[in-house]
């Protein structure tokens, strides 16, 4: 079982590898973006961080909620409202239990991403942080473990570079947008990577 100490573990643990991973993402942003994710990320997980050890939740979807409306407050721009509304429905999906199974956390994960979707109304293969976002929950649902879910992540995120972006700033190269792999579902699977760390796996 998975308590609210594990989901702060993935919070912390996503801090540390989007602190680690900034410049990147932001190269990544580049040359399909506006060169501000890694900062945007970074600025959004150190609020996420330091509020949860301010007054740490007592419930793992307390966590997650809580998480989820830092990010929306402190990170401006498309991924700001996008990750947020992912921790935060994710988060209320879990309910207040104590402790939830790896299946709650899946299905609550698929709820999550699923008001991602709905939020940004982007498809699979239109080059977004669901592209990632989505093969993981595909590999957790099935029965998969935590690093399952990471390799698929981290493909579904190696994928995105033929793509060519229908959705956020990258849509507006067109053609251009091309052989470049999108920031956002690189982020994401670093999200997904923490996971996995946080359980151990
Ligand atoms: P901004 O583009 O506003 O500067 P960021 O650079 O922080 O925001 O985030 C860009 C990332 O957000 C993209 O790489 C993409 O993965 C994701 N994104 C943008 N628009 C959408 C959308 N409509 N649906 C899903 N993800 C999106
Ligand atoms: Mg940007
Ligand atoms: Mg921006």
């Amino acid at each position: 079982m998975l308590d609210s100490e594990f989901f702060r573990r993935w919070m912390s643990a996503t801090a540390v590898s989007v602190d680690r991973e900034a410049a990147s993402l932001t190269a990544l942003d580049s040359p399909i973006g506006d060169a501000d994710h890694g900062s945007n990320m970074q600025r959004g997980f150190l609020a996420v961080v330091t509020t949860l050890d301010k007054e740490p939740p007592a419930t793992p979807g307390a966590v997650l909620v809580l998480a989820g409306r830092q990010l929306i407050s402190t990170v401006g721009g498309a991924s700001g409202p996008l990750y947020g509304t992912l921790l935060r429905r994710t988060g209320k999906a879990l309910g207040d239990a104590d402790e939830v199974s790896e299946a709650d956390l899946a299905a609550a994960l698929r709820t999550g991403v699923d008001a991602v979707a709905t939020l940004g109304g982007a498809a699979p293969g239109d080059k977004t942080m669901l592209d990632a976002l989505l093969p993981a929950v595909d590999a957790l649902g099935d029965g998969g473990s935590f690093a399952a879910a990471r390799a698929a992540a981290d493909a579904g995120a190696e994928a995105t570079t033929p793509m060519l972006a229908r959705k956020g700033r990258a849509s507006y190269l067109g053609e251009r947008s091309i052989g470049h792999q999108d920031p956002g579902a690189t982020s994401s699977a670093l999200l997904i990577a923490a996971l996995s760390d946080a359980a151990g796996s």
